[in-house]
């Protein structure tokens, strides 16, 4: 059976950047695996210089338990590159003799139980300039209007989602709309008494929520305290920058702030610095934020949603860790803004995009924080830290 398709509507609008790429993807560190039959294809190439050269430059490695042929790499760059920076493999014999990986990135064709989802990936700077740019449509996909059973829970989640983006209120209140929807969701879930009528009244009204939320944001009650606003941001840091904090803007990485978020050892008092210190840049730098695009927040969790498959295909069968999975490096994209802006005084919109794409590049699109939301169950109860959204902007 054919799936329906959602597909990002800028994905037509892509067009690589290649030389005048700010940070192309061949000098990524990443891991780029080569698929057999393209490797098959350079095992019967005619030039045997050019043959030798691309099949010197794979290795044969193991990952998630099968073997499988890789890139080798020189630092952060692949050793395919010429010295001008162009892949050998495209300039000599072209594009059709790409890798898979290498042939379709940024764009990514992936098929969740129910839907297909043809998007574009933010790790790439051009996507997230396209994505964040004033032109953007305000509904980032085309979804099919045919074939939808009101009664399945995805769709009714989905439609729920996408309402709760849609409506008109601060970030910070819709991100808290969704995560209270989803605890309470999920505790009938686990006392074995969530029915569809019950997820349908749970999902049906968004207009009372979202108002109650920006009542409460409004008049600061929903603010955490001081500690479990430090306790909630160095999860964010470290989850966001573990392993590759090179990939981070230095002003980021080596600011006080952050050589805070990094000492192992913390107390409560110190916990408590950190939240009134993040407090203090948020409050310096949101206007400086707001200038970049309207809804950086919305816009970048339209996106992000879809693309991992929230709310239709829930990790593990759990929408919390799928809804963290976007809503962690949304935090984290904010929490560089508002580092960058302490420390050059301004912001332009070059530094949303770049906060965007490095967050997603900072493991081949965040999969580490998908296996730490899942090694890490406690990080799952929302209602904990649900003030800690309402610092969203
Ligand atoms: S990161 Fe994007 S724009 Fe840059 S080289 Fe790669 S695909 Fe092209």
């Amino acid at each position: 059976m054919d799936l329906p398709v959602y597909r990002l509507k800028l994905l037509d609008d892509f067009r690589c950047l290649a030389g005048d790429c700010p940070d192309d993807c061949c000098g990524s560190d990443w891991h780029i695996d080569v698929d057999g039959e393209t490797v098959a294809r350079w095992q019967t190439l005619e030039d045997a210089t050019l043959r030798e050269r691309l099949l010197g430059a794979l290795e044969r490695v193991e990952a998630d338990g099968r073997e499988v042929w890789r890139l080798v790499m020189a630092g952060r760059r692949c050793t395919l590159q010429d010295p001008d920076g162009l892949c050998m493999v495209h300039a000599r014999l072209g594009p059709g003799f790409l890798g898979r990986v290498c042939r379709e990135y940024p764009r990514q064709s992936r098929d969740f139980t129910t839907r297909r989802v043809e998007t574009l990936a933010l790790s790439c700077p051009e996507v997230a300039r396209l994505v964040f740019s004033a032109t953007a449509p305000a509904e980032p996909f085309a979804r099919p209007e045919t074939g939808r059973d009101p009664d399945d829970p995805a769709a009714i989640l989905e439609n729920f989602v996408g309402r709760v983006l849609r409506a008109r209120a601060p970030a910070a209140a819709r991100v808290v709309v969704m995560a209270r929807m989803l605890v309470e969701m999920s505790r009938r879930a686990a006392e074995d008494r969530l029915t569809l009528d019950g997820l349908k009244g749970l999902c049906g009204n968004v207009r009372k929520p979202v108002e109650a939320a920006t009542r409460e944001l409004r008049s600061g009650r929903l603010r955490p305290d001081s500690e479990t606003a430090g306790r909630f941001w160095t999860l964010v840091y470290r989850l966001t920058s573990v392993g590759k904090k090179e990939r981070i803007d230095a002003r980021v990485t080596g600011s006080p702030l952050a050589r805070m978020f990094e000492r192992e050892e913390k107390s409560e008092s110190d916990y408590a610095a950190l939240g009134t210190e993040v407090k203090r840049l948020r409050e310096a730098a949101t206007n400086a934020v707001r200038a970049l695009h309207p809804d950086p927040a919305g816009r970048y969790l339209a996106v992000k949603f879809t693309s991992s498959g929230f709310p239709f295909a829930p990790f593990a069968d759990n929408y919390i860790a799928a809804f963290l999975f976007a809503v962690l490096p949304l935090s984290f994209i904010q929490l560089y803004l508002w580092i960058l802006y302490d420390a050059k005084g301004s912001l332009e919109p070059a530094d949303l995009v770049n906060a965007v794409y490095q967050t997603e590049r900072i493991d081949a699109h965040s999969w580490r924080i998908y296996r730490y939301i899942v090694d890490n169950p406690a990080i799952l109860h929302l209602d904990r830290y649900e003030g800690c959204f309402g610092e969203l902007l």
